[in-house]
């Protein structure tokens, strides 16, 4: 399993705009902004993928589910954002770190591309 930028970024080896961190995740700003709002929650572990996650997991995913309310909340978009994971090449996962999508601050078309 190899190390994404994502590592180096927890690592704080490269600079990232970082909104949020405890023991299991960050959240940081998304270079490459797909909404006025763009957050990416990444568990420190590497998990390449969530359907590559292991049963000791569990507690860091369901920890991430609970925290990406509040940082959503913490940047204004409370109750109003829409939560992507891409999971694999198809779905357009680029980065094989797993991490979810926080996007909102303007209307957000259904379906997605
Ligand atoms: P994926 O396509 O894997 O679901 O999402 C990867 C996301 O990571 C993309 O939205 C991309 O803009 C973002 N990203 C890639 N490299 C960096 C980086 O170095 N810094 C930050 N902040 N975001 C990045």
């Amino acid at each position: 399993m190899s190390e994404t930028i994502f590592s180096r970024i927890i690592r704080k080896e490269i600079p990232a705009d970082f909104l949020y961190e405890d023991e299991h995740c960050v959240a940081i700003r998304d270079l490459n902004p797909q909404a006025p709002v763009h957050i990416l929650v990444i568990p420190r572990k590497l998990i390449p993928q969530l359907s590559k996650q292991k049963v000791e997991d569990k507690e860091i995913l369901g920890h991430i589910l609970s925290v990406i309310p509040l940082v959503a909340e913490q940047e204004g978009i409370g109750g109003e954002y829409r939560l992507v994971m891409n999971d694999g090449v198809k779905a357009g996962q680029t980065v094989f770190h797993l991490h979810f999508h926080i996007l909102g601050g303007r209307l957000l078309q259904w379906p997605p591309g």
